[in-house]
């Protein structure tokens, strides 16, 4: 849904959306399928500034950092950002010295989508690392098989790199 703030009087606008965001509009690699999110609040102008506040839930999956294995993940929680409409810029030199304070979107045009709106949330909300259990093995480093499932490969286990120049100084000969 998107709300076109030239439009807007000074009644707030709720809105109540329900809507998936596409995993290429969240710029990670953690989530490969679309997210259902539920989106409510209201959009009110304020003094120059639109208030956009609600509360986002969000259910979906996101790939386990070690295996890449989906697993479900959700949000629920209140968000409220301020965001400025590009006709009101430039900013004069008053709200210049206070914009470090300010923490305030900028609207590209009078056109504000809610699906920009959520996927910020999203990617606000995702922890940096999901694994689908605290055992889980991983993909193995060599063929990319998955080491959770039985018999995954029979590939020789990772030698560490700096072992494996021990091993190499240990095997030359020394005798000449
Ligand atoms: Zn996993
Ligand atoms: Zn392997």
């Amino acid at each position: 849904m998107k709300i076109d703030v030239s439009k807007l009087g000074q009644e707030p606008r709720r809105f109540n959306e329900e809507f998936s965001v596409e995993p290429d509009r969240l710029d990670c690699d953690q989530v490969t399928s679309p997210m259902r999110v539920c989106l409510e609040g209201e959009v009110r102008p304020n003094n120059g500034f639109f208030t956009v506040a609600g509360d986002c839930r969000v259910e979906g999956s996101v790939a386990c950092s070690r295996c890449l294995e989906p697993v479900s993940w959700g949000v629920d929680e209140g968000f409220s950002v301020d965001y400025r409409a590009p006709a009101a810029t430039p900013l004069d030199a008053e709200l210049g010295l206070d914009q470090d304070e300010l923490d305030v979107a900028f609207l590209e045009s009078d056109t504000l989508d809610l699906a920009d709106l959520a996927a910020e949330q999203i990617l606000l909300a995702l922890p940096m690392r999901v694994v689908c259990d605290e055992s889980c093995a991983g993909l193995c480093p060599r063929c990319g098989a998955n080491r959770n499932r039985d018999g995954a490969c029979t590939c020789e286990p990772e030698v560490d790199p700096r072992w494996q120049a021990l091993a190499g100084l240990a095997g030359e000969d020394h005798s000449s």
